[in-house]
């Protein structure tokens, strides 16, 4: 590219920071204000700008707008101020760009492969202007968030998790593929919306759907042989379907069953070790019995029963409760068979609150979606029945939070080890600063892929995502336990996720599954791979 063209070319463009010579040679003169300044300059003057946004919403819009004009500004900008960018790019903010995503695309973003691509699903993926995809993140939309189906809207999701794979684990963004399958949407509000920008119909289902699905992926390993596909936000069912199908055939996972698992099996972990209370004295009452619950539990169970337990015993250390209540043997005529392993013999429970009374359990997790569920009640029994309760209020966006951190230290006196999906503020209560942590999967997934891609795996295990959450809570330090906080600090995400890939690298290595040799201490070879935002020199004297 010359001219123009570079400043039109996000990987490529420098704007401002274009030196006199490259000006001069890459016939530039003119094209920009004459004052050069440097990629740290340019930080500071869009973190200015960022600031000045009156509202989240508006701060994501210019966000993205800057990924689309300069990747390295917006890749050294999200990695110098991550604390603030990232509830803008993610979590909680996304979800409310997903809602509205129709009215504040400007530019579009990713690849939209619809039910009407029968038969050319690999022709669309050769319409991506980069040839050396390696990482595809893909949701249908049809549970982006605790938000429901939100159609060719949920793009912000997989936009958003491949910004975090660049700036956490480095993955460089032109290997980076955000995709959204849109086979219709249930939502009303959409479909009788003239402005939707996704197909107006209702989701095509069953074998069609399959078959889709099964020529997308197909297409994924034809157009860019060996990449990793992470699933994202797809409904239940088919998230369970999906994973099963392909994650001993492709290399692939699903973040909101193995990622949530790692990250949630990752702060017990580290609770553990801030209570004195084993993992194996642990009992865990989630409420959510689905994709982020039993991924938690199973993973959980695998941890027990590496340290001794048998699986039936540890299997009965997991209860739910789901939108029928307590989940015991006999109450259905047919589990699902995510849910059938933890269906203990017991008596009925109605409400999370007679649950609670009945297990009696060290931990409550939430991942059901549905808002503030733990009530002030609820978290007073936990304080009861445990010295330090274990309180992680999963649910995103921070409108479906279970509990808010105050809400868990004033029931238990600030005994409450708490931790929640999306960011909460540092809260102080009688005298004490707590730090309440982020239990989001953005410590895991970005590590995770980058060890994967570093080792060239053909699939992806769960042992993986064991070995990540040890190495996870490996990185709390115990000031940030002395703070309640049961994950490493945010600032420390790089570091944090090339220690995640490490251990997915030694732990596939261990299982003959890393087809590239990066020897026994890989940490140096996978630091090496990873993507810094800085401007090359594109010119010579
Ligand atoms: P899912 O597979 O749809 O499961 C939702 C579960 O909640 C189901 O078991 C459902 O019960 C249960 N539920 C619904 N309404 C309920 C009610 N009124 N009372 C009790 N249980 C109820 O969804 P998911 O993928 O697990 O995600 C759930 C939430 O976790 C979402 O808000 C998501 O944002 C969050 N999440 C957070 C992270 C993180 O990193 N922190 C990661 C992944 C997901 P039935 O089975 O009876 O329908
Ligand atoms: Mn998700």
């Amino acid at each position: 590219p010359h001219g123009v063209e570079l400043l039109r070319h996000p990987l490529l463009n420098k704007a401002t920071a274009f030196s006199e010579e490259e000006r001069d040679q890459l016939g530039l003169r003119g094209l920009l204000p004459p004052r050069v300044v440097n990629l740290e300059l340019q930080v500071e003057r869009v973190l200015a700008q960022l600031r000045c946004k009156s509202n989240d919403l508006e701060k994501y819009i210019f966000l993205s707008a800057l990924q689309q004009r300069n990747e390295t500004l917006f890749y050294k900008l999200l990695i110098d101020h991550l604390e603030e960018t990232m509830p803008i790019i993610y979590t909680p903010t996304v979800g409310q760009a997903c809602l509205e995503y129709g009215s504040i695309l400007r530019h579009p973003r990713g690849l939209w492969i619809t039910s009407n691509d029968r038969g050319r699903i690999a022709s669309v993926l050769r319409n991506w202007p980069q040839t050396n995809v390696r990482v595809i993140v893909v949701t249908d939309g049809e549970r982006i968030l605790g938000l429901g189906d939100l159609g060719a809207y949920g793009m912000g999701i997989p936009v958003g998790k491949l910004a975090l794979y660049s700036a956490c684990a480095g993955v460089h963004p032109s290997e980076c593929l955000p995709i959204t399958i849109d086979v219709g949407t249930e939502n009303p509000r959409f479909l009788d919306d003239p402005f939707y920008i996704g197909l107006p119909q209702k989701r095509v289902r069953g074998e069609a759907y399959e078959a889709l699905m099964d020529e997308f992926i197909a297409a994924t390993q034809e157009v860019f042989p060996g990449c990793l596909v992470q699933f994202e936000d797809f409904a239940n069912h088919n998230a369970f379907t999906l994973l099963e199908k392909w994650r001993d055939r492709i290399c692939c996972f699903n973040d909101d069953i193995q990622g949530t698992a790692a990250v949630a099996v990752a702060g017990l972990i580290a609770a553990s070790k801030e209570t004195g209370k084993p993992l194996t004295d642990q009992t865990v009452l989630f409420l959510g019995a689905g994709e982020a619950g039993t991924g938690i539990a199973g993973l959980f169970v695998r941890a027990l029963v590496e340290a001794g337990m048998s699986e039936a015993e540890a299997r009965k250390r997991c209860w739910f409760v789901d939108s029928k209540g307590l989940l015991v043997a006999g109450r259905d005529t047919k589990l699902p068979s995510h849910k059938a392993p933890y269906a203990h013999e017991a008596p009925q429970a109605a409400t999370l609150a007679e649950a609670v009374e009945r297990i009696r359990p060290t931990a409550l997790i939430g991942v059901a979606g549905i808002g503030p569920a733990f009530t002030p009640e609820i978290l007073q029994r936990m304080g009861e029945y445990n010295h330090r309760p274990i309180i992680f209020a999963l649910s995103n966006p921070t409108s479906k939070a279970e509990c808010t951190p105050v809400q868990a230290y004033e029931a238990t006196g600030g005994r409450a080890i708490y931790a929640s999906g999306s960011p909460f503020a540092q809260v102080e209560i009688g005298g004490r600063t707590f730090r309440p942590g982020q239990g989001n999967n953005v410590y895991i997934f970005p590590g995770v892929g980058l060890g994967v891609l570093a080792a060239n795996t053909p699939t992806v295990t769960d042992t993986m995502f064991l070995a990540a959450a040890r190495a996870l809570a490996a990185e709390t330090t115990p000031e940030d336990l002395a703070q309640g906080c049961v994950y490493p600090k945010l600032t420390r995400i790089r570091e944090v996720s090339l220690k995640v890939a490490q251990a997915t690298v030694v732990e596939a290595t261990r299982l003959g599954l890393a087809r590239n040799d990066l020897g026994a201490t890989p940490e140096d070879a996978i630091s090496a791979l990873m993507f810094q935002p800085s401007y090359p020199t594109l010119v010579t004297d």
